[in-house]
């Protein structure tokens, strides 16, 4: 395994290899199975795969939640290694990627950038897009692997590379779950037991939120999750929407074929979890 702090020494390095398809695993570290899963999908689609470990501070809205995330980088590494002992890691430092300007770039994503996750985390997408852009003009990859636990970044993702025109294929990964549902994510870590395993409601919540889609319409069913969640001393319901797919806006009726899918963010205390379900 080769791991790279500096842009210049992982370009130069890289540079040996254009004959050579590479794949790109963007991450903020604290690995788990889900991100294992990227990697394992891009080990089997290229010939060299990147995986960068950086907590991208310009995408963090709130200070205290960019202090707590979990650091974990030998555990990642032996994790990485599990999957192959020929990945590439790039670590770079908060100044390698931004010198003295910690600020992002502005971006339009054709009003993807004002829904959900937008709304309710300002500048988030704008920190997300001028990383992500970084790390495509660093790395050069064939393909970039990102998960649908974070749908509406994936779309987002897509709108940036076709905009810019970066020639980089965006492949979309399955959510892994864990066994009582709950979305993987590095934030689980610093949930309480009992709390880590109580939230299973919110994908149970987006399994019924899908079984009542056949009839009932977006309004019912999200009444009907406020109204679960009013209930639920456990966790803070920030938003349950129901939206187009492509275009993420929320929806009040349902026309033919269009794909759906229903996006929730709840609070356990001060850690925030999302996530996703399709429902067509
Ligand atoms: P993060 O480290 O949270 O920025 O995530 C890095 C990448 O892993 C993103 O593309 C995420 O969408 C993806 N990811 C995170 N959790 C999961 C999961 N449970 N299943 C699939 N992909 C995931």
């Amino acid at each position: 395994m080769k791991i790279f702090q500096h842009k210049k020494t992982i370009m130069a390095y890289l540079e040996r290899y254009t004959d050579k398809n590479i794949g790109l695993v963007p991450t903020m570290g604290a690995l788990h199975d889900g991100h294992l899963s990227l990697v394992e999908q891009s080990v089997v689609e290229n010939d060299l795969t990147v995986v960068s470990i950086f907590i991208n501070p310009t995408q963090f809205d709130n200070n205290n939640d960019l202090e707590k995330y979990p650091k974990t980088f030998e555990n990642d590494i032996a994790k990485l290694k599990s999957v192959s002992e020929h990945l590439i890691v790039f670590s770079p430092t908060t100044e390698e990627m931004y010198a003295k300007n910690i600020t992002s770039q502005k971006f339009q994503f054709d009003g993807l950038e004002s829904e959900m996750e937008g709304k309710h985390r300002l500048g988030h997408f704008d920190g997300v897009g001028t990383i992500v852009k970084r790390f495509f003009e660093i790395i050069k990859p064939d393909n970039a692997y990102f998960g649908e636990k974070d749908y509406q970044q994936l779309q987002i993702i897509k709108t940036l590379v076709k905009k810019l025109n970066i020639p980089v294929n965006i492949v979309g990964c399955p959510i892994k779950r864990e066994e009582n549902g709950l979305a993987m994510s590095s934030r689980n870590e610093r949930l309480p037991k009992e709390i880590r395993h109580k939230a299973a409601v919110i994908y149970k919540t987006l399994k019924k939120a899908k079984e009542m889609f056949g009839t009932k319409s977006a309004n019912e069913i999200k009444e009907w999750v406020n109204v679960y969640f009013d209930e639920n001393p456990d966790f803070k319901l920030e938003y349950f929407e129901i939206a187009n797919a492509n275009t993420l806006k929320s929806i009040k009726q349902k026309t033919q074929n269009t794909k759906y899918r229903a996006f929730i963010a709840v609070y356990a205390d001060d850690i925030r979890l999302i996530d996703n379900i399709a429902l067509n």
